[in-house]
């Protein structure tokens, strides 16, 4: 792994979080995208070399809804860069972590994803993520 691409943070309303999140950095978001597949609407805010992600369900299946359900708003996950994630995913089920997701997916931000389960990571939900080459 590379380093950490950027913190997950759950929200209710993306709307109201993205004021909030404008106010506390000085800056507005950069990016508004819809990922169909996992059932959020996300935004990215930078904040110097980091990235932070506002994830809002946008139904009631979505991972996100069941995450605020259960814990509330607030971080719900931490992101690391990769460079090939069909091997980091081979590399980490071999040192005996459960993925969630066990072959690559299309992402936010134009990256390829994939999910540890939390269970396997002191509670704490690690995303792998790849450039997508342009
Ligand atoms: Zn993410």
């Amino acid at each position: 792994m590379r380093k950490i691409e950027h913190i997950g943070i759950a929200v209710k309303d993306i709307e109201k979080s993205n004021q909030l999140f404008a106010s506390l950095f000085g800056k507005e978001h950069y990016k508004i995208e819809d990922v169909k597949s996992e059932g959020v609407k996300t935004s990215f805010f930078k904040c110097g070399p980091n990235k932070i992600e506002l994830l809002q369900a946008t139904n009631k299946n979505s991972p996100i809804a069941k995450f605020i359900e259960k814990k509330g708003e607030g971080i719900h996950h931490i992101a690391f860069a990769v460079d090939n994630i069909e091997k980091e995913i081979e590399r980490l089920t071999k040192e005996g972590f459960e993925m969630i997701h066990k072959a690559p997916k299309k992402g936010a931000d134009n990256k390829l994803i994939a999910f540890l389960h939390p269970k396997s990571s002191n509670g704490v939900l690690v995303e792998l993520c790849q450039e997508i080459d342009k």
